[in-house]
């Protein structure tokens, strides 16, 4: 079975969209600028699989960036929904069901004593360095290059995700005076936050790493990289963010906390906590929590923060995220894995399977990935012919080389057959595209 490269109802609709919506979409990866093409316009899912608008089938292998670890339309979460939206959307007072959501995170991430509700990842990665400033009374931010922690202007220095796509080494509207006071290092690179600690220790408000990167393609942190980035910020007086958006209740139930064990002041929180519903959180020690309004003077506010829709949503998924699921989601993450780097192989295309977790990703690159230099040399022509293949086929990647794969509780044998069988011809079609100078990092004139 392969469906043709023209998708005449997704064609016509991004048409329509882009004359409303810039580029056509609501957030850049979605454009496929990084792979051509036509974006598909998703019409449903069910399980782990999505159908377009063109009634075609795909086994979703993006999981809507995370969030979906049970599957698209669980039955238990669509319930939560129906009756929490019978009650009434928004009511901008306290509600019961905020608290619970809020037990349900403490109780998982042990050392999240306190967490506050919010909308987005950006928002809590925002608010998570607003309030390490306001605690330690200092200014500057250490993050890592190819690190993405949402579109957080003082954060989008040498980020990842779209950034790294889009090859920007920064954006346009974000000032110097907001970047001034970011640092950005290697990541990986315990040698340069010490140096850096040992010039400028005493400006160095907080740092902030992904507790395992995956937005420049999957990179796991390197043995004691967390827990020597947490023993320069205790010696310095910074704060150490541990941004578990992404790796937050998807790796393990208290996410790559619950594996490694480094604890951090303050966590971030997203994706699979809103069960698909816009919903995020930050949270860590009470003491630098007191800090926040109205108990204390860093202002953070949200007018549908802590949304009783979003809440349904996210504590339906939290309390159905079994050691089942979790042992389902490491076993189908590995299996697919292995299937993708064992067809790779067969066709005799240079790669690396990289993984944290049940997060995984393939560099079409024949050397080691520690850091975004060497995440960002892989040949992304193989990729745009290996996605496409895979399209073609009924299976949903990621639309960018850099960008991690998602499976879900609900990828059983009969999805992962139909990857099965497409990954040989889409290895095939890698092998086919011979543009070794094409190794590079990806620029923006690349896919203008
Ligand atoms: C997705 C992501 C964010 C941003 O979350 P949004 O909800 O898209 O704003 C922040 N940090 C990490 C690690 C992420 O993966």
């Amino acid at each position: 079975m392969t469906y043709p490269f023209e998708a005449p109802v997704s064609e016509a609709l991004f048409a329509r969209a882009q004359a409303v919506i810039p580029g056509g979409v609501n957030s850049p990866v979605r454009a496929f600028q990084a792979v051509g093409g036509t974006p598909r316009f998703m019409a449903s899912g069910t399980g782990p699989y999505l159908t377009d608008a063109d009634g075609r089938e795909y086994v979703d292998l993006v999981c809507s960036w995370g969030p979906m670890i049970l599957g698209h339309a669980h039955p238990a979460i669509v319930e939560a929904l129906q009756t929490a939206a019978t009650r009434g959307t928004s009511f901008g007072t306290p509600t019961v069901g905020e608290v619970e959501l809020a037990e349900l995170i403490c109780e998982r991430v042990g050392p999240a004593e306190q967490v506050r509700l919010v909308n987005s990842g950006t928002e809590a990665t925002m608010s998570a360095i607003r309030l390490a400033r306001g605690f330690t009374g200092r200014s500057k931010v250490v993050k890592f290059a190819g690190c993405y922690h949402g579109h957080v202007d003082a954060l989008l220095a040498s980020a990842g995700s779209g950034i790294v796509t889009l090859g920007l080494p920064d954006t346009p509207g974000v000032t110097g005076a907001t970047t001034a006071d970011t640092i950005v290092l290697p990541y990986n690179d315990l040698a340069a936050v010490q140096l850096a600690f040992e010039q400028r220790g005493d400006e160095i408000a907080v740092v902030i790493t992904e507790a395992a990167a995956a937005n420049m393609g999957v990179v796991a942190p390197l043995a004691g990289f967390n827990a020597g980035l947490k023993a320069l910020c205790e010696q310095y007086g910074a704060l150490l963010v541990l941004d578990e958006v992404m790796t937050g209740f998807r790796v393990s139930p208290a996410g790559w906390f619950g594996t490694e064990g480094v604890v951090p002041d303050l966590f971030t929180f997203g994706k699979v906590m809103g069960g698909g519903l816009p919903a995020a959180a930050f949270g860590g020690r009470a003491d630098v929590m007191a800090r926040l309004a109205p108990q204390g003077p860093v202002y953070q506010a949200g007018t549908l923060s802590g949304n009783p829709l979003a809440v349904a949503a996210g504590r339906a998924t939290l309390e159905h995220c079994t050691p089942e699921v979790y042992a389902h989601v490491d076993a189908t993450a590995e299996a697919v894995g292995r299937m993708a780097s064992e067809a790779l192989t067969s066709a005799g295309v240079p790669h690396r399977l990289s993984r944290a977790g049940s997060l995984f990703s393939v560099f079409f690159a024949d050397h080691a990935v520690v850091d975004y230099a060497t995440a960002s040399q892989q040949n992304v022509l193989q990729y745009k012919a290996f996605f496409h293949e895979m399209l073609s086929r009924g299976v949903y990647l990621p639309p960018s080389a850099y960008e991690s794969w998602f499976v879900s509780a609900a990828h059983d044998d009969r999805a992962l057959e139909r990857v099965a069988e497409a990954l040989p011809h889409a290895a095939r079609a890698a092998a086919a595209v011979h543009a070794p100078e094409l190794i590079a990092p990806p620029t923006a004139a690349d896919r203008a």
